[in-house]
C-alpha cells in the first residue's frame, strides 16, 4: 500500500508540522490540498511542490469559518476528483497559567484546536459516509494526554479532541461506513509553535526545554504517511510522538 493518488486536505499547512507533511506525502504520490491564513507560504508551498513532480492545490482558509472548510473539500473535489483524507493540523498555543485569565486566548484555543477540527470533519463527514471510506487524521498533542501546568486551556482542547476522535472510530465501525481515525500526540517539535506564546516566564521555558530536546516536524510527516498508507481494514487510532531525549 502506498499514499500514492490519495487526495489529503491539509489544515495548518503553512508552516511545522502541516507543511512538512505536505512535502513529504506529495513527494510519495499523494494530491495534497493546503489550507492556513498565510497566503504567501501557501503559495510558496504549493510551487515546491508542483516544481518538485508534486501535485499540490492551496486555499487561504481560517479553520474558524465552517463555510472555508466546505469550500476546501469542494476544491479538493474539482481538482483531484474526490477527497481520500483530512489532516486537521491547524492549531495554536499561547500557554499561561490559568491564574492570569487571559480569556481571549482561551476562546481562541477553543475555536480553533477544537471547533475548527470540528468544523474539518462536519465538511468531509457526508462524503466519507456517503463514499464508504476515508480517513480522519488530526493533531492533538502529548498535552492531550497528560496534564501540565500553563497548558489548561490548550490541554483541554486537545483532551477533547482525543474524545471526538476516538468516539469517531466507534462510531464508524458500528455504522460499517469504514472511516479511519489517526489521532497524533506529538511532544516537543520544533516548529513555529511557541511563537504565539506570549506570558514570558513561560516562553522561556518551553523554548528552553525545545532547544534541548525538540526534533523535527519531519518525524510527524513520517507517521502520517504511515498511518494512510496501512490497507483500509487497518486503522492506526493513536500514535504518541516524543523526541527520544525527552523525559
Ligand atoms: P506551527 O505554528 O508551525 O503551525 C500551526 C499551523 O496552524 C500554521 O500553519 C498556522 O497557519 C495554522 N493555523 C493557526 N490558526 C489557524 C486558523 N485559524 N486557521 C487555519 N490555520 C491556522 O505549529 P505546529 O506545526 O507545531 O502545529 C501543528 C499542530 O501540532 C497544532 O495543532 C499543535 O497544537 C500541534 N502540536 C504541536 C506540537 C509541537 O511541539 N510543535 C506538539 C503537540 C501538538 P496560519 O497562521 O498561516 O493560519
Amino acid at each position: 500500500m502506498s499514499v500514492q493518488n490519495k487526495v489529503v486536505i491539509i489544515t495548518g499547512a503553512s508552516s511545522g508540522i502541516g507543511a512538512a507533511t505536505a512535502r513529504l506525502l506529495a513527494r510519495n504520490g499523494a494530491k495534497v490540498v493546503l489550507a492556513a491564513r498565510r497566503e504567501q507560504q501557501l503559495q510558496l508551498l504549493k510551487q515546491e511542490i508542483t516544481q518538485s513532480g508534486g501535485q499540490a492545490v492551496y486555499q487561504v482558509t481560517d479553520v474558524r469559518q465552517p463555510e472555508q472548510l466546505q469550500t476546501l473539500v469542494e476544491l479538493a473535489q474539482k481538482q483531484f476528483q474526490g477527497v481520500d483524507a483530512i489532516f486537521n493540523n491547524a492549531g495554536i498555543m499561547p500557554n499561561s497559567p490559568i491564574s492570569a485569565v487571559q480569556t481571549q486566548q482561551w476562546n481562541d484555543m477553543i475555536d480553533i484546536n477544537l471547533k475548527g477540527v470540528l468544523n474539518g470533519i462536519a465538511a468531509v463527514m457526508p462524503i466519507f459516509t456517503k463514499q464508504k471510506s476515508g480517513h480522519i487524521i488530526t493533531t492533538s498533542s502529548i498535552a492531550g494526554i497528560k496534564s501540565f501546568m500553563s497548558c489548561g486551556v490548550y490541554g483541554a482542547t486537545k483532551f477533547a479532541v482525543r474524545n471526538l476522535m476516538e468516539v469517531i472510530r466507534q462510531e464508524s465501525a458500528t455504522e460499517q461506513t469504514n472511516i479511519r481515525t489517526t489521532t497524533l500526540y506529538p511532544a516537543a517539535i520544533n516548529t513555529e509553535l511557541l511563537q504565539g506564546i506570549t506570558d514570558t516566564a513561560v516562553l522561556q521555558s518551553m523554548t528552553e526545554l525545545y532547544k534541548q530536546v525538540g526534533i523535527s516536524p519531519d518525524a510527524i510527516a513520517r507517521v502520517v504517511n504511515f498511518a494512510i498508507e496501512q490497507p483500509e481494514d487497518t486503522n492506526i487510532s493513536e500514535l504518541t510522538i516524543y523526541p527520544t531525549k525527552q523525559a
